[in-house]
């Protein structure tokens, strides 16, 4: 199954209290990309200006990665500059330059229709509207967002809540959007919006998913010895997570099992701690299934625990 993913490919300038890079490939339909296509075609929209290192489109284009949605139009790229603190779990947005993403709007094209899964990432809520509109019919639709979008265009964010099936959420977007202090309220007011599931990304703690069957699933993190750099971790943990279950059968009714959401879970959560080893994708360039396989069972071995205990 092939993936269509529509977000923002951008150049990031990152502090961290250690390195700072200029420039560097990023975005959050950049990260999706890069680490979907380890398992399956990515079909990509986006847009990026005349300014734009032609090496990034040529690394895509050794990846199973169609282009064909990439607009490139005179202009500038967008670009984000942050910084983050000793606690890497928090950043500060300096600055962005929407750059010709002030005039985009996505066209998907005709060969891109038929993919069966769909990532609307990090980008203005109206166009992801206008995606959906394009694509009705994918068998599941998840939806990135961020604080930006819940403080200026709740409405419509709202809209497109209401027809995704999958929402990723930060604890802290969970709690702005719902105005309710408890991560499972909040979730809880989410499902209630027609969601089959919302995953709580903790950053480096894990992930929660909750279902509306009542499923819910703690994934464990990684432990990283050292983080470089965590941007874009909320968009690999999704290529993780769709990526696998680009490779999974459906049951007959359309749907995935549960154990097979699970296993997509923590898929990206490993991608997701991968990615933080290095600045912008470059941990992705070389990682191989191999290397996500090894994590997989150390996060097995980390996780599990015997349900047979005794009280003297
Ligand atoms: P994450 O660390 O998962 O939140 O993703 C960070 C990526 O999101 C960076 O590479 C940025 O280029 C991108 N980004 C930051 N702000 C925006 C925005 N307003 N719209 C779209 N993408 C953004």
């Amino acid at each position: 199954m092939s993936i269509l993913v529509v977000g923002s490919v951008a150049l990031d300038t990152v502090e961290t209290p250690f390195t700072t890079v200029n420039e560097t490939l990023g975005g959050a339909a950049s990260y999706f990309t890069t680490a979907a296509s380890l398992y399956t075609q990515v079909n990509l929209v986006a847009i990026v200006g005349s300014d734009f290192p032609r090496e990034h489109l040529e690394f895509w284009r050794h990846r199973p990665v169609n282009l064909d949605g990439l607009q490139i139009k005179e202009g500038r790229t967008f670009r984000w500059t942050a910084r983050y603190h000793m606690d890497m779990n928090a950043r500060d947005t300096l600055e962005t330059q929407l750059g010709v993403y002030a005039d985009f709007h996505p066209h998907i094209p005709q060969t891109y229709r038929s993919s069966e899964l769909l990532f609307l990432a990090n980008i203005q809520p109206q166009l992801q509207l206008e995606v959906l509109e394009q694509v009705p019919r994918a068998n599941l639709t998840v939806l990135d967002t961020m604080e930006l979008w819940i403080m200026t265009t709740r409405s419509e964010l709202t809209e497109v809540i209401k027809r995704v099936d999958v929402l990723l959420m930060s604890e802290e977007e969970i709690r702005q959007y719902t105005n309710r202090p408890g991560i499972v309220a909040g979730v809880r007011q989410l499902l209630e919006m027609g969601l089959h599931y919302v995953v709580v990304k903790q950053g480096s703690y894990g992930a929660l998913l909750f279902g509306a069957d009542g499923t819910f699933f703690s994934a464990p993190t990684y432990p990283l010895e050292e983080v470089i750099d965590p941007t874009g971790a909320g968009d690999a943990f999704a290529g993780g997570f769709l990526g696998y279950l680009s490779q999974v059968d459906l049951q007959a009714n359309g749907h995935y099992t549960i154990d097979e959401i699970k296993r997509g879970v923590v898929h990206g959560n490993i991608i997701g701690s991968y990615v933080c080893e290095d600045f912008s994708i470059d941990r992705l360039r070389t990682l191989t299934i191999g290397d996500i396989a090894t994590r997989y069972l150390r996060l097995v071995e980390y996780s599990h625990f015997d349900p047979n205990w005794h009280s003297r």
